[in-house]
C-alpha cells in the first residue's frame, strides 16, 4: 500500500527514546499528531526568509507571506471541496471554530423559543460553547443518546427534531468511542426539516475522506494539529450565505472595511471572521500537512489504519478482563478500554514506563464516562506512522502492566 519504513523517515520525533532507554510507541494521535519534516521545515523557512504580518504591507516580505498565507487557504478549499475559499476560515483550532458558530449563529439566528441539538458523544469542546450560548441567548439545548455500544441513536434525533429545532452539532467521529457517525443521513434528514447542521470534524478530517459539497454540511470545524500540521491553527468552513448573513465574532483588526468613532463596517469573507494577526508560520504549515497526506492518499490511510485498529482489537481482545468502550462497526483509529479494576492511569503510567504513549481519562468527554458510569479509560490512537510491530509491543506492555497490578 505504502512504506511505512519510509514515512517514519519523515517525523524524526518517532526515532526517539523515551527517557533515552525504551524506543517511542506513539498512540496518542486522537490528542495531536506528530509533524513531517516537510511541516517542520516550513515553519523554519517562513521565520528564516518570509516572516511578515499579511495582508496589509505593500513592501516584499509582507507580499510572500500573504502569497503562502492565501495558497494554504485554496489548499484548504480543495482538500475539503468547499465552493470558495470564502468559506475557509481560519482560527486556532476546532474549538476556537465552534465557539466562533456557537457565538455569531445563535447571536444571529436563535432566541428564547428555538432549540439546538448535540448529542452525548461530543468534546467537550462542541457542548459548553452550546451551554454558554444557551445561556445568553436563551434557547434550549436537547441531548441525543447513543447505545451501549457507542451508536448514536438516531430514531431519537430524528424525533427529537421540530419546527423550533434551528441546529444540530455533532462529531463526525468520536475521539472516545471511535464511533463514525452517519452525517450525510443526518445532514440530508435535517435539510428536509430546514435545520442547520454543525460537523466537529477534529477527528473526521484526519480519518475520512471530507467533501464539504457532497456532505451539504452548514459547517464543518476542525484542527490542523490533528492532521499533521502545527498548533495553533484550524479551519471553520461554513457556507458562503450563512457565513454572510451571520454577526461578526471577535472584533479587531483586518474584519473591519471602516471604522470611525462612531461605529464600524465590516470586511467581506474570510476576513470578517479572522480578526487580529493570525498565526502564519503554522497556517503556512497547514499547507504543506494536508499535501502530505494527498501525497500518501487518504484511501489507502484509511484502509491501513483500519487494519491497525482491527489488529489491535483482536489482540486486546484475547487479554483476560479487557473491556472494550465504543464497539460500534462503524468505527475508526482509535480504542478505548479498560483491563479489569485497574485504574486507567495505572496502566497508562506503566505503559509509560514502557516508551508506550497512551491517552488515560475522559479525553474532553465526560458525558460519555457517566453513560458509562466510569471515571475514565485508556485510549490507543493510530496515525499511518504506527506499525504492527509496534501494536505488538503495545500488547506486550500491557500484559506486563496486568501482571504487576493485578
Ligand atoms: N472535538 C473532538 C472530537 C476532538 O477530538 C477534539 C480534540 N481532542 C476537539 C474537538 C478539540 O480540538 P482542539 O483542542 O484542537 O480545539
Amino acid at each position: 500500500m505504502f512504506d511505512v519504513d519510509k514515512i517514519r523517515e519523515d517525523f524524526p520525533i518517532l526515532k526517539q527514546k523515551v527517557r533515552g532507554k525504551q524506543n517511542l510507541v506513539y498512540f496518542d494521535n486522537a490528542a495531536t499528531t506528530q509533524k513531517p519534516l516537510s511541516v517542520i521545515n516550513s515553519i523554519v523557512d517562513y521565520y528564516t526568509e518570509i516572516n511578515s504580518n499579511v495582508h496589509r504591507g505593500v513592501h516584499y516580505l509582507s507580499g510572500l507571506a500573504t502569497d503562502e498565507f492565501e495558497k494554504s487557504r485554496q489548499k484548504v478549499k480543495e482538500f475539503i471541496n468547499a465552493q470558495s475559499t470564502q468559506e475557509i476560515i481560519f482560527t486556532r483550532g476546532t474549538t476556537e471554530s465552534i465557539n466562533l458558530v456557537a457565538n455569531a449563529f445563535s447571536k444571529t439566528f436563535l432566541s428564547k423559543n428555538d432549540q439546538v441539538i448535540i448529542t452525548e458523544m461530543e468534546h467537550h469542546s462542541n457542548i459548553v460553547p452550546w451551554q454558554i450560548a444557551r445561556d445568553e441567548f436563551g434557547f434550549t439545548l436537547k441531548y441525543v443518546s447513543f447505545d451501549e455500544k457507542g451508536v448514536l441513536n438516531q430514531e431519537e434525533l430524528f424525533s427529537m427534531i421540530n419546527e423550533n429545532t434551528k441546529l444540530v452539532a455533532l462529531t463526525h467521529i468520536s475521539n472516545t468511542l471511535g464511533t463514525i457517525n452517519p452525517i450525510k443521513e443526518i445532514i440530508d434528514f435535517c435539510h428536509k426539516k430546514n435545520v442547520k447542521v454543525l460537523i466537529d470534524g477534529a477527528q473526521g478530517i484526519a480519518h475520512t475522506q471530507v467533501d464539504v459539497q457532497k456532505l451539504d454540511c452548514d459547517f464543518y470545524c476542525f484542527s490542523g494539529h490533528k492532521i499533521y500540521a502545527p498548533m495553533g491553527v484550524g479551519v471553520m468552513y461554513g457556507k458562503k450565505e450563512l457565513l454572510e448573513n451571520m454577526a461578526v465574532y471577535q472584533g479587531g483588526g483586518e474584519m473591519i472595511k471602516e471604522v470611525t468613532m462612531e461605529k464600524t463596517t465590516f470586511n467581506e469573507l474570510p476576513y470578517k471572521y479572522e480578526a487580529g494577526t493570525p498565526s502564519v508560520a503554522d497556517v503556512i504549515g497547514l499547507k504543506y500537512a494536508l499535501d502530505y497526506v494527498d501525497k500518501i492518499g487518504m484511501k489507502d490511510i484509511i484502509s491501513y489504519e483500519d487494519y491497525l485498529m482491527e489488529y489491535t482489537t483482536e489482540q486486546l481482545q484475547k487479554i483476560k478482563d479487557i473491556r472494550i468502550i465504543g464497539q460500534s462497526k462503524e468505527k475508526s483509529s482509535c480504542i478505548s478500554f479498560l483491563l479489569g479494576n485497574i485504574h486507567h492511569l495505572d496502566v497508562g503510567t506503566l505503559l509509560d514506563m514502557q516508551g508506550i504513549a497512551i491517552r488515560t481519562g475522559h479525553h474532553c468527554a465526560e458525558p460519555v464516562m457517566q453513560h458509562f458510569h466510569i471515571e475514565g479509560t485508556d485510549r490507543v490512537s493510530f496515525s499511518f506512522y504506527n506499525t504492527k510491530q509496534e501494536v505488538d509491543i503495545f500488547i506486550k506492555g500491557l500484559l506486563k502492566a496486568q501482571s504487576m497490578l493485578m
